[in-house]
């Protein structure tokens, strides 16, 4: 068995690994870590739920350890397409350098300049930032790159979803040539590659999961499913969902639902609260505050089921998820990989069912030609709980469900959702709203930020 302490990092990083509780190194960080040590670029080709953050944030730490940071020059760069996904890479570098004196910043929408500002002039070791953003402060004559020893691109495919490819080429072209490049993504498109030979020296190349495949300890099923009546298929489907969950008993530990459009979220999350179930729904046209408030309630085990629109899907850490809900088979087939790859993360096992209709068989070929394997069926006979297993399963679920009922709370945001779907009705969710989906998580706070210039 592979420890941390083979991987010659310094000491004080292995104290922090070891109080956050990791026995081993994942397989992306045994193999990106050494190299990245030794100042090699490394290219990862890896989903989120590896371990790849910590693949790129503990060498970093170490290599960082030694030096100062000068006015307006940052050391190291790190590039997220998200604020929430660079909120969390910020968390994570605080977690693994509390026994070190780095300085961070967070260059994210959300944040006032000024404060951003007073912490870059000060000069910092680590520059966590969006593209958008970064080249704001750049243009403001505020920051050199020309400092820049280490730049990472976390996510890159994201990076291609959401158009910031040519704000990556420009930020690489800021940096001096010298620098060491961490570059990682789950999948290589044919852009991200072209952009891989232009910017990276000799990487490590690391694949921790074949191309777009799904993680082997998820354990996957899809229920084909037929309605008696095509005005139908919603009321249907729905209790097919809540059927799939009782099924699962006591094992269905929480659960994210993906729905493919905003309106069958808010309608699938309603109607599990009135049925008992502790749901709640997460997408693009809810307020900040309260997807923030949501997801953190999922985070802590006080929500049970996250209905979500693949807005979810990408990016968010949320560990230990037992099962994922595709009530929808996903239109683009590598949404499939992102949204099962929920669960089963870090080792974990996990489960991902998904409910497919005659019309969806096109798609449902499609993600099979994606992942390479065939997606066991259960035919909707199979489902049919013992009567007496479904009242002892309902009174579980009750049990578990103290906050079931749609507090006036709830009912408020319900009307806002009724007019959110007034507007946005049968419209799709798309690669495109990932972009600025996630505007500033509440826990980056003037004191949060603060603290990361310790
Ligand atoms: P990531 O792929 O970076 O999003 O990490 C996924 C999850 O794995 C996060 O919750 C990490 O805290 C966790 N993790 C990272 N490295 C390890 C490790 N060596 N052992 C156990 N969990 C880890």
């Amino acid at each position: 068995m592979a420890l941390f302490s083979d991987l010659k990092l310094n000491p004080k990083i292995l104290n922090a690994i070891e109080d956050v509780g990791y026995k081993e190194p994942t397989p992306i960080q045994l193999q990106a870590i050494p190299a990245a040590l030794e100042g090699r670029d490394v290219l990862g080709i890896a989903q989120t739920g590896t371990g790849k953050t910590a693949s790129f944030t503990l060498p970093m730490i170490h290599l960082l350890a030694r030096g100062r940071a000068r006015a307006r020059m940052p050391r190291s760069l790190v590039l997220c397409p998200t604020r929430e996904l660079a909120a969390q890479v910020a968390e994570n570098f605080e977690l693994y350098s509390k026994n070190l004196k780095l300085t961070k910043a967070l260059l994210i929408g959300g944040v006032s300049f000024k404060e951003q500002d007073q912490l870059i002039d000060k000069g910092v070791d680590v520059l966590i930032a969006t593209p958008g953003r970064l080249l704001d402060h750049f243009e403001r004559g505020k920051l050199l790159l020309t400092g820049v020893q280490i730049m990472v691109v976390d996510e890159a495919d994201r990076m291609l979803d959401m158009g910031f490819i040519p704000d990556i080429e420009r930020i690489f072209n800021l940096t001096p040539f010298t620098r060491q490049t961490l570059f990682f993504s789950a999948t290589m498109a044919a852009e991200i590659e072209r952009l891989t030979n232009t910017f990276l020296s000799a990487p490590l190349r690391v694949e921790v999961a074949r191309q777009a495949s799904a993680s082997e300890n998820i354990e996957q099923s899809v229920l084909i499913f037929k309605p008696s009546r095509k005005d139908r298929e919603g009321t249907e489907k729905r209790k097919l969902l809540r059927e799939m969950i009782l099924n699962e008993g006591s094992d269905c530990k929480n659960a994210i639902i993906f729905c493919n459009r905003k309106s069958d979220v808010d309608i699938c999350a309603k109607s599990l609260k009135k049925y008992g179930f502790n749901a709640a729904a997460i997408h693009g046209d809810l307020d900040q505050k309260h997807r923030m408030d949501t997801l953190e309630g999922f985070r802590m085990g006080s929500l049970q089921f996250l209905v979500a629109s693949d807005v979810a899907a990408r990016g968010l850490d949320i560990p230990s998820v037992s099962h994922v809900y595709n009530f929808d088979v996903p239109t683009n087939a590598e949404d499939y990989v992102h949204r099962i790859g929920r669960t089963g993360r870090a080792g974990r096992n996990g489960k991902a069912l998904m409910i497919s209709t005659p019309r969806d068989e096109k798609n449902l070929n499609a993600i099979e030609k994606l992942i390479q394997i065939e997606i066991p069926k259960i035919e909707n006979s199979s489902l049919n709980i013992q009567n007496e297993n479904r009242k002892e399963i309902q009174k579980n679920v009750a049990k578990r469900n103290t906050k079931g009922k749609p507090s006036a709370k709830d009912n408020k945001v319900s009307n806002r959702f009724s007019k959110s779907l007034a507007t946005n009705q049968n419209e799709p969710t798309t690669s495109s709203e990932y972009k600025d989906e996630f505007q500033l998580p509440n826990f980056i706070t003037k004191s949060f930020v603060e603290r990361l210039s310790l």
